[in-house]
């Protein structure tokens, strides 16, 4: 179920509802917009009698949602959520830019590629120190010591830090450190971690499962929003296929997609999208002319020495040139406003 408040509906009224749900025993959701407040109705089981609150003060309609989703859809909310941290966004006018290592090897290494990071003049730096390797035997991340030069990463250079939590003890470690929680696509349907995200403060990047159609991408959103966190945002980050020449095959077609269903912003990640160095620019170059919101780029200062994902890294002098690229793309595909 999903209430429809008038244009004109008072704080009040929309309080009214909101109690009147509660009493049911359900959740509400309510998310303003420019034209109106829209309020989800989480909880049911069955189907909700719209009678009850058709009548009430306020309500221009309630609606039966009929989609396996509520709080993702463009029903609920009909236009895009801008995810903000501090003064920098995703989802708005400007195009994101996400960029740093694979993993925080060193505090060397994440400071000499936050240096070019910040220098592009994108707002979020990106670095894992908790990896979620294939290989037991691979380098697994510095764990808490990774997060404190993230943390030191933010405190020099004024990006936004973005990193992966594996597991609900990581999480509550990268809540103290970070600025967005990265769930990655072998948790996209690890639903008590997804639960546990929805109960987080901050904003979650939920990468796509590299086998997960995308109403299961969706539903996963889902999960952290039922939960009370509606700062998601979607990343696009390759499916497994038959094709070999890739690492996964980037399906760019999802941007567009997701764009029907979802008010969520989406970005793309052309470099597990590839795996491959030469692939990741003309990748996002296609990204972003497809109408994400944003990309996530993997950078190291020296790939051939990476101890995670070398060959798709980016040199620090490609990522540079990629976002020259990758502006001047944004401003055709998104032309500002006209004001
Ligand atoms: C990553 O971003 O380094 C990562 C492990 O991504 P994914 O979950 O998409 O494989
Ligand atoms: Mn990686």
């Amino acid at each position: 179920m999903l209430i429809v408040m008038k244009a004109d509906a008072t704080e009040l009224e929309v309080a009214d509802v909101v109690r009147a749900v509660t009493e049911m025993g359900l959740r509400a959701h309510p998310m303003p917009g420019a034209q109106r407040t829209a309020i989800g109705i989480t909880g049911n089981q069955g189907a909700v009698d719209p009678s009850r609150f058709e009548n009430m003060p306020g309500v221009a309609e309630a609606i039966r949602v009929t989609k396996p989703y509520k709080l993702i859809s463009l029903d609920l909310r009909p236009e895009k959520t801008v995810v903000r941290v501090g003064d920098a966004t995703i989802g708005g006018d400007e195009l994101a830019i996400i960029a740093g290592p694979c993993a925080v090897e060193s505090r060397a290494q994440a400071f000499a590629i936050a240096e070019a990071v910040r220098r592009s003049g994108a707002r979020f730096y990106r670095g894992g120190a908790f990896k979620p390797r294939t290989s037991p035997y691979a380098f697994q991340g510095l764990g808490e010591e990774g997060l404190k030069i993230l943390a030191e990463v933010r405190e020099t250079y004024g990006l936004k830090i973005i990193t992966e939590a594996m597991d609900e003890h990581g999480m509550d470690l990268v809540e103290r450190y970070a600025d967005i929680i990265q769930l990655g696509a072998r948790n996209m349907q690890n639903f008590s971690l997804l639960r546990r995200a929805g109960r987080s403060h901050l904003p979650v990047l939920l990468k796509r499962g590299m086998a997960a159609m995308i109403d299961e991408w969706m539903l996963a959103a889902e999960y952290i929003m039922a939960e009370g966190n509606y700062n998601v945002i979607l990343c696009e980050r390759g499916v497994r296929t038959f094709a070999q020449h890739t690492r996964n095959t980037l399906d760019l077609a999802a941007i567009p997609a997701v764009r029907r269903i979802s008010h969520l912003p989406v970005i793309v990640d052309p470099s597990h999208g590839t795996g491959k160095n030469f692939m990741v620019t003309p990748l996002a170059r296609a990204g972003v002319a497809v109408g994400a919101d944003g990309l996530i780029i993997e950078v190291h200062d020296q790939p051939d020495r990476a101890l995670s994902d070398g060959a798709q890294a980016l040199t620090l002098e490609q990522y540079e040139q990629l976002v020259y690229e990758v502006r001047a793309i944004h401003e055709v595909v998104a032309p500002a406003p006209v004001s």
